[in-house]
Parts: C-alpha cells; structure tokens; sequence
C-alpha cells in the first residue's frame, strides 16, 4: 500500500487542481439545472464526476431505463488516477455517454487511459467501451466476460437501439475483454495498484471486483445497488452467500453499480442483502406450500416495495428468476 502522502506528493498538483476546479465548477453549474444536464453543451465539459478519495473520480448515473433523453447514463461509472496512467472502470451505456465520461477524464489528466475495466456483462457498464478504443487500453474483465457479453451481443445491440434511439445509439460497439481475470490480478498504474478479483456467480456469472488499494476504495460494480432494485441475472443464492462474505471485509469506502457516488462499508450491503433474503424466504415458502410460478409473482418479496426504486419494472423478473432456481434446491 503506497502511503496518501507519497500520492499526493506524485500528483503534479497545481496543474490539476485549477483544470478540476474549472471543470467541477462548469459540471456543478450544469447539475444544478436537470433540464441543462442533457444539452449538447455538457460534452464538451465532459460528464459530471465527483472525486470520492484522492485520485479516484466517480460518475453517479440515472436511476432510469435507457432511453433517448439519458443516452444510457444509469450506472455509475469511475476512474483512478495513478502516478502514470488511468484505468476506468465501466464506461457507461453507450459510445455517447462513455465519450463524455472521457471527456471528464481528459478534463483532470492527460495520462494516458492504459486500462478499461468492465466490472460485469450489462450494456449500462460496457456500451461505453468504444470511447476508449482511440486510447488503445487492455481490456479487463472476468475471464466469463467474453463468454456471455458475446453470446448476449445481438440481443443487447437489437434492445439497445430500440430504447436508445439511432442517436445515441450511434458508435456503440461490443468489445469484448483483452485480459481475462481467473483469480486475481494487480494492476500497476505507477504508485498505487487496483486489485481485480473474479468472483463466484452473483449478480451475474462475470463479475469482477476492484479495489484501489492507495486510498481502500472498493468497486462492487453491480454487486452493490442501492437506492435502484437489485436486478438478479445470475443466482441468488451465490449473491447472498457472497455479500455474507462481504460484508466481513472491510473498507474505507464502497461505489456501487447504481447508487451514489461512494457508501459507508460494510453497511451499505444491508439493504440489498435484505432485499434478496426477502425474494429467497417468500420463494422457499411458497414453494414448499406447493405454490405456482404464478403465484410468487404476485406477493414473493413485495413488503419491500416502497424500499427501492424501479422495483415495478425489474422485480418480477428477479423473483422468476430465483423461483427458478430455488425450485430445484
Ligand atoms: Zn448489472
């Protein structure tokens, strides 16, 4: 671990601090108006983007569906600033919105963008990849990624266009991992390093963790929700049992996938866990009272309705999802 002083000390400080001043004077002017959030004018500012602990930079999306009007902006999307070179970490919902977010990179450092990291599969974390292709980086994820981005690509393109519109559907490439992480694997940035971890199936088969080990900064990408409903594409049982896990390590702070910027850890994996607990015991019981698909549909974890946002469009699918597979427990 590299101490915050001998950090602080590598940053060459005075150029960065006015460029960032300037620019999260120009993003803070912009977000205090939604309607101005949208207009043209924001790219050339690049998208909004809060430093979270020194170096590390977090971009907090919509909680929304993708659509026209958000370019697919609804995941969070961050990146770290090394002594030599950036890595970002998910790169947004389309090549419009992951140019914006390079754009806010650009606005803080010119070193070069050596790694792009895709903590998972879903559109809203990947679509933005083509952005960095000018910057030519590796990139990273679970060695799973490959496998189920590429056989989900067709899909996800044909979805994504419909929702998005040809406008910000325009640039939007599928570009699968150059590195992909088995077990662990530390990335240099000069000064601190990122430590990648594949994890078990959870939120989905390919999820990858990173930790900034300068600063003890924790990306769970879609590990983590908050405030938007946990959408399962994976298994709930491993997701439980690996936010159990969790929740024994410690952190000085977490980013999540959907949610803001940065959370208190381990706290902020209450909620979810009981989200998904509530889907699991109400599952389990109907189905041990002999109960229908149908009728999980209609009642299995609906006390925690008020709790989150976008629960009428995703939570349904989620309990589809986990009758499916507790059924056969
Ligand atoms: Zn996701």
């Amino acid at each position: 671990m590299v101490p915050m002083k001998d950090l602080k000390e590598r940053r060459p400080a005075k150029r960065l601090s006015i460029s960032r001043q300037a620019f999260l004077r120009a993003s803070l002017a912009l977000a205090s108006s939604p309607l101005l959030r949208y207009l043209p004018a924001q790219a050339a500012n690049g998208a909004e983007v809060i430093e979270v602990a020194p170096g590390v930079f977090v971009h907090q999306g919509l909680y929304e569906l993708q659509s026209p009007q958000n370019r697919g902006d609804m995941a969070n999307a961050s990146f770290v600033v090394g002594g030599e070179a950036v890595a970002v970490i998910d790169t947004l919902g389309s090549a419009v919105a992951g140019r914006e977010l390079r754009d806010a990179i650009r606005a803080v450092t010119n070193k070069p963008i050596r790694y792009v990291i895709n903590t998972h599969m879903h559109p809203d974390h990947v679509f933005g990849n083509a952005a960095f292709k000018q910057d030519n980086p590796a990139f990273v994820g679970h060695y799973k990624l490959g496998r189920g981005l590429g056989s989900r690509a067709e899909r996800y393109l044909m979805i994504n266009k419909k929702m998005l519109g040809e406008e910000a559907f325009e640039g939007i490439e599928i570009i699968l991992p150059t590195i992909g992480v088995e077990d662990s694997l530390s990335l240099d940035l000069g000064g601190r390093n990122l430590v990648l971890e594949a994890q078990r199936t959870a939120h989905t088969d390919n999820d990858l963790t990173v930790t900034d080990t300068a600063t003890d900064t924790l990306f769970l990408g879609d590990l983590l929700f908050s405030v938007h409903v946990p959408t399962l594409d994976g298994s709930i049982k491993g997701w439980l049992a690996l936010l159990d896990e969790l929740s024994r390590k410690e952190a000085a702070r977490v980013v999540p996938g959907h949610g803001p910027h940065t959370m208190d850890y381990p706290d902020a994996l209450t909620p979810e866990q009981t989200y998904l607990a509530a889907i699991a015991a109400d599952v389990r019981k109907l189905i041990n009272d002999g109960k229908t698909l149908e009728d999980a549909m209609e009642s299995a974890g609906f006390s925690q309705r008020e709790a989150w946002k976008l629960f009428d469009h995703y939570h349904v699918r989620n309990v589809t999802a986990a009758f499916a597979e507790l059924e056969w427990e």
